[in-house]
């Protein structure tokens, strides 16, 4: 599925019917009684340089979508395609173990908790200096100037390199994570939840060090969270999961100021208003989120659906690109005709 007007051959990731299952095993013989479908039948392309958003409630599938492209999970189906160096694309279920070990240099995680993600044992110039030792990049010294450099650019000291991760606080530490993913010069990076565990103060200089990071290096990001504020800040597109489907895909802008799935519509009434001055009117979702395991006939929105028709109970809606928005993708029936609330561009804030 193509999901923008850029062309194919720009495209670094592409993600095509992912999907996993992960079965429910019951009774003596452990027989399977159910499969939660934690990523079902999931779509998209990331282009190089850009941040792709990938927002939802808790267990919507999307750590599970990161997870299958770092190929911490096996797909139950589906294509997962890298853009290699020599510009082909590759299949990365096709790789064999030294190809995997391979792949590991381009494809690397930022992680959510900056606290157990670094090994309390290791000091920054060992932590830092691993990964290149693993793929036996450079001799000892080479290795200590390139950690000296990643220092440098995450804006901590070099003196620093001889401190354990302990004595640093959450923000530095999560510099840290940072400058251990871009050592290895990857292609995407991969940011599960970054500044989820941080303090409001130091999640901006977080989210600037990775928009600083992606203009000088040319990084491509995968941007996971929950936060919309955050992911406003930081993504040119946005790709929103509802039990573990994407229901809608567009450019940040667009989707925040004109949504066109009613979920996308109640997520956004409750970012909370950039200005004192806007009135907001947040949507409260009745019932809860469908079960994976055995999710509603037809729309999986629709028990919880304002505007809900007999169709949406049956026909499950298919993730379509709208006449004459080009780009914009949604999996709602009615998307044509219903006029949803986003929030106030930037633009407006600024001028309110
Ligand atoms: Fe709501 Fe129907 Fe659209 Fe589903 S298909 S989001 S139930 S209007």
């Amino acid at each position: 599925m193509q999901q923008d007007r850029r062309p194919r051959q720009d495209e670094l990731l592409r993600v095509t019917g992912l999907k996993k299952y992960f079965p429910i095993r019951k009774g003596f013989g452990k027989k399977i009684t159910a499969m939660v479908k934690a990523v079902d039948d999931v779509s998209f392309g990331i282009f190089k340089g850009e941040t792709l958003g990938l927002v939802g409630e808790s267990g919507c599938g999307k750590t599970t979508t990161a997870r299958l492209i770092m190929q911490a999970y096996l797909p139950t189906a589906g294509r997962i395609e890298l853009r290699r160096s020599s510009g082909e694309m590759q299949n990365l279920a096709e790789l064999d173990a030294r190809g995997l070990h391979e792949l590991r240099r381009e494809l690397q995680m930022v992680f959510q908790d900056p606290y157990s993600s670094l090994n309390p044992r290791m000091t920054v110039r060992e932590l830092l200096s691993e990964p290149l030792a693993i793929h036996r990049i450079g001799t000892k010294s080479e290795r200590e100037r390139r950690v000296e450099e990643m220092l440098e650019l995450i804006g901590l000291q070099p003196e620093y390199m001889n401190r354990y991760p302990h004595a640093f606080s959450g923000g530095q530490r999560q510099r840290l994570g940072i400058a251990r993913a871009i050592i290895m010069n990857p292609s995407l990076i991969v940011c599960d939840e970054p500044v989820s565990a941080l303090d409001v103060s130091v999640q901006a200089q977080i989210l600037n060090l990775l928009q600083d990071l992606q203009d000088k290096l040319g990084l491509t990001y995968l941007f996971i969270a929950h936060d919309l504020s955050v992911v406003r800040h930081i993504c040119d597109r946005v790709a929103v999961m509802y039990v573990g489907k994407i229901v809608e895909l567009a450019d940040t802008e667009s989707l925040f100021t004109a949504p066109l799935h009613p979920y996308t519509e109640a997520l956004l009434s409750a970012v909370p208003a950039s200005s004192p001055d806007l009135k907001k009117d947040r949507i409260l979702l009745r019932g809860e989120v469908a079960d994976p395991a055995s999710p509603p006939r037809g729309c999986y929105f629709h028990p919880r659906c304002l505007y809900v028709q007999e169709k949406c109970r049956t026909e499950e809606p298919k993730l379509r690109v709208l006449k004459g928005k080009p780009g914009r993708f949604t999996k709602c029936h009615r998307a044509d005709e219903l006029e949803l609330r986003g929030v106030p561009s930037f633009s407006e804030v600024s001028l309110a």
